[in-house]
């Protein structure tokens, strides 16, 4: 699906995405966040579209855990995070949407400056909408593909 789905058209033309794209297999994508969740948050999505996370196919199913912590340690290496949040809301605009895990690395440093942490630091920063510099975000995105080739599964 295309036109519709912003998740179907980054996957269709990745050119269009800041930093470029990070992983795939043939299953899933790894990008950076487009949202205001800052530097080294991470998106994992499937490359069909798929708006439940009940209906991946068994062989999508099977990648998913690997996949999740191979990007976890990804983005707590980023950015030296405490902890990484992996978080899936795909309810965009109220109907259910492209699923996408959104994995957000948070740091010490963060928790202590804003005060808050969890969905509330999430929703704060939605809020706020800032979003990440771009020579930011291509600088993480370089880092993290050379990271990605490193890294067992
Ligand atoms: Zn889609």
């Amino acid at each position: 699906m295309t036109g519709d789905c912003m998740a179907c058209d980054l996957i269709a033309d990745p050119s269009t995405l800041p930093g470029g794209r990070i992983a795939e297999t043939d299953r899933w994508v790894v990008e950076h966040c487009v949202g205001p969740l800052g530097a080294g948050t991470l998106i994992l999505k499937p490359i069909r579209h798929v708006t439940a996370v009940a209906d991946l196919t068994d062989d999508e199913a099977a990648e998913l855990g690997p996949l999740l912590r191979r990007c976890s340690r990804l983005a707590a290496e980023l950015v030296g995070a405490e902890q990484v949040y992996n978080t899936l809301w795909s309810h965009a605009g109220g109907v259910p949407g492209h699923v996408h895990y959104v994995i957000q690395p948070v740091t010490r440093e963060q928790v202590a400056s804003t005060g808050v942490y969890g969905p509330v630091l999430q929703m704060q920063m939605f809020v706020s909408g800032t979003a990440p510099d771009p020579a930011a975000v291509t600088a993480v995105c370089d880092a993290a593909r050379e990271l990605w080739a490193r890294m067992a599964s």
